[in-house]
């Protein structure tokens, strides 16, 4: 292996320094931040997500508060408990745990997200505004992403501010959480963009793009979909991908992500692992929002 092997941990440590100086200057100020997460059935790894940001807001010295509907609820009961929430003055930042049952609509929960509480930018006003390179708040995964790229390119003596000038970042996925906030943060850094997805690998044309890639982000939810024949010597590669797959032998579950992480690494510049990459930036990321949120909300306060 030649690649680089990106340490999302130790860098999620060094942002966590600068969220808790965040947090102890607000609460010199005597505001305290507060996170609501909404937590619909009993997703694992819904759960699994739920568990850890409690723990991070505790360390923090955020006010939290958990909110669980069942898998049967009704979508009005729902976006009632959303009302509810955006009517507590000691919520700053409410967060929207994916997936939703079929019959409570995402898009209608969004909407009905006070926009200066949608830490992750998911309502309409927060998603156009990150569009147009304004963001009142950089949605977690794709910021976290970013971060973790600038800081290697800084670390490896390279300017981030000019970094992705021209350069070919190329995005596997286009959700609304993650591929399509990734392409609006990479154009704003001046690289050219390309949005593959599942019709890209339908046409059987995913390679022709990733091969091409210099900055290669992957966020599709499939296996090692992305091998080390897709790439081009010396790319940068991050995998956002965490897929629970089953070890033959062992019978036990483990985590792996969207590239195929040895064979890629042959040719990569660097590469993230999974787990271990982006993963551990993330839940302090959203932490980051929702004390921005709180610090946004002091400011408007009468
Ligand atoms: P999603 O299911 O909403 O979107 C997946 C996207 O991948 C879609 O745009 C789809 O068109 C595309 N896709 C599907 N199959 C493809 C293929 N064969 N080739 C190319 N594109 C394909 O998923 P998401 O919410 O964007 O999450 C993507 C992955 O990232 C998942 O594994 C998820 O667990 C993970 N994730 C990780 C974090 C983190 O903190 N690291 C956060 C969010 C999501």
């Amino acid at each position: 292996m030649s690649a680089t092997v990106i340490d999302g941990t130790r860098l999620s440590d060094e942002l966590r320094a600068e969220v808790e100086r965040e947090a102890a200057a607000l609460g010199a100020a005597g505001i305290r931040p507060g996170l609501a997460t909404v937590l619909v059935g009993e997703d694992y790894a819904a759960q699994a997500y739920e568990r850890r940001v409690r723990r991070l807001a505790d360390e923090l010295g955020c006010r939290y508060v958990g909110e669980q509907l069942g898998a049967d609820v009704e979508e009005a009961d729902a976006l009632a408990l959303v009302g509810k929430l955006n009517a507590d003055p000691r919520i700053s930042g409410i967060l929207i745990l994916r997936p939703l049952p079929p019959q409570v609509s995402e898009e209608h929960l969004y909407r009905q997200l006070d926009p200066l509480k949608d830490v992750e930018a998911v309502h309409p006003e927060n998603a156009g505004l990150l569009a147009l390179g304004e963001p009142r708040y950089t949605p977690s995964t794709p910021a976290s992403v970013f971060w973790l790229l600038d800081r290697y390119v800084e670390e490896s003596g390279r300017d981030p501010a000019t970094f992705y000038n021209g350069l070919d970042l190329v995005l596997v996925g286009r959700s609304n959480n993650v591929g399509k906030p990734a392409l609006w943060l990479g154009l704003a850094r001046g690289a050219t963009v390309v949005s593959c997805h599942r019709f890209t690998a339908q046409a059987g044309r995913l390679e022709e793009h990733t091969s091409r890639a210099d900055v290669l982000v992957v966020a599709a939810g499939v296996p090692r979909v992305v091998t080390g024949a897709m790439v081009k010597e010396g790319v940068l590669a991050i995998d956002v991908g965490i897929n629970p797959v089953t070890d033959e032998e062992t019978g036990k579950v483990r985590l792996v992500g969207d590239l195929d992480f040895e064979s890629v690494a042959e040719k990569a510049e660097a590469i993230t692992p999974v787990p271990g990459g982006v993963g551990p930036i993330t839940d302090v990321w959203l932490l980051k929002n929702a004390i921005e949120a709180a610090r946004l909300r002091s400011r408007l306060a009468p």
